[in-house]
């Protein structure tokens, strides 16, 4: 378990791929080389900076464009998005919802808002997402089907949903979850925060799942400011997300009529502008991003200890964070590394404590969760903004 790791090396060795110096280095920053200064003045200039105006709209529109999905509904943020999708896929009090325990923290607060119980899921090491697999054997032991629902043996809860969360970019697989969905009643969620420009197989993220929500918060691979999106391929979902997001109010000319307890969710002008800006550039962000996990991949395949995190062969990653994987028998490692990291200006982080270990969740169910634990041990992210990649054209 105690064999020595060069953490020196391999610092040295991410170092050489920055290239930059002593300069400060940051996990991910946003770029903003586009249209932004053009679309805010303009939002400035006509008055329209809040909850109406056209960059709303067009940004929705571009949103259905990229992704392929049929229907986007912009939001503050990206934990409002994911709120919504529970909520409209019927999640309520004492449902639990199965999610992965390696996540960011929101997409276990969403479940509760709704009064549902988060259920925590293990992962692979294909995606660092939910393993299909041992889901699929763990439902065997503790669900059971009645009257079209699945419920729970041990709490006799009803399970209503399925949270998959794309890792850094990286897809779940997804058709392997849709099949355990389908044979458990489940409904499908898609949290891609991490994942806009990220495709499974053919298909970009958030088409697979009943809902699916991004974000664009600053560290996202495009940023609104603050902000995040619901995708849907249906229409009603796609009706009836709208209306609650924007207060739930009857479309009159004048009168001031809600016909639901709505939430104050939508997404104002000024930040749909700078979204417009940003989603014209996403491309180039997605090849350079692309280009800069490559060399690390180059540069680190002669690093001993640890593993560069790639793509799963189903997927074409955005790569929003590059991960470094410490070999199990260095795990003890982790903190020099993150150590030396920090010493050299470099902004690197573990992943996230377990959802399940936080004092909100620790009373939460969950299955064995070994390969997460592991992971949580031994995953490191490295600066991945797209300034370090180049603008090389693929084959
Ligand atoms: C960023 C993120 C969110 C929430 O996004 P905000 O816009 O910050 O609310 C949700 N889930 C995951 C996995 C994220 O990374």
């Amino acid at each position: 378990m105690n064999e020595k790791l060069d953490t020196l090396s391999i610092v040295s060795l991410v170092k050489d791929v920055l290239d930059k110096g002593e300069e400060k280095i940051s996990l991910h920053e946003p770029n903003f080389q586009g249209n932004e200064w053009k679309y805010i003045k303009d939002c400035l200039d006509s008055g329209w900076v809040s909850s109406v105006g056209k960059y709303v709209n067009e940004f929705e529109k571009r949103l259905v464009e990229y992704t392929g999905v049929k229907y986007a509904i912009s939001v503050v943020n990206g934990t409002a998005a994911l709120h919504i999708c529970l909520k409209i896929s019927g999640v309520s009090i004492n449902d639990e919802v199965l999610l992965p325990a390696l996540t960011f923290v929101a997409t276990a607060n969403a479940v509760k808002y709704c009064g549902g119980i988060p259920h925590f899921v293990d992962s692979e090491y294909v995606s660092l997402g939910i393993n299909p697999k041992k889901l699929n054997r763990y439902l065997k032991t503790i669900a059971t089907i009645k009257d079209g629902c699945c419920y729970n043996k041990l709490t006799n809860r009803r399970i209503k949903a399925v949270i998959a969360m794309h890792t850094f970019g990286h897809p779940v697989d997804l058709e392997k979850l849709m099949k355990v969905c389908q044979r458990y009643k489940l409904i499908l969620i898609e949290d891609a925060a991490e994942a806009l420009g990220s495709y499974y197989k053919d298909k970009h993220v958030g088409n697979w799942g009943n809902v699916s929500s991004l974000s664009f918060n600053g560290n996202k691979i495009i940023t609104t400011g603050g902000g995040g999106a619901i995708l849907t391929n249906d229409r009603k979902l796609a009706t009836i997300a709208k209306h609650i997001t924007t207060t739930a109010k009857l479309p009159h000319r004048w009168a001031l009529i809600h016909d639901k307890v709505g939430y104050n969710y939508r997404m104002p002008n000024i930040n749909a502008a700078l979204g417009c800006a940003q989603i014209e550039q996403l491309d180039r962000f997605v090849q350079k991003k692309r280009s800069l996990a490559k060399k690390y991949h180059n540069k680190l395949t002669r690093a001993k200890g640890i593993t560069i995190m790639k793509e799963p062969k189903y997927a074409r990653s955005n790569y929003w964070l590059n991960t470094i994987l410490i070999d199990k028998k260095h795990s003890n490692y982790r903190d020099e590394l993150l150590n030396i990291f920090h010493q050299n200006n470099i902004y690197s982080r573990p992943a996230w404590t377990l959802i399940n270990k936080l004092i909100p969740f620790k009373d939460c169910p969950s299955m064995d969760l070994s390969t997460s634990e592991s992971l949580e041990k031994r995953i490191i992210n490295i600066p991945s903004s797209a300034c370090f990649g180049d603008d090389i054209i693929e084959k």
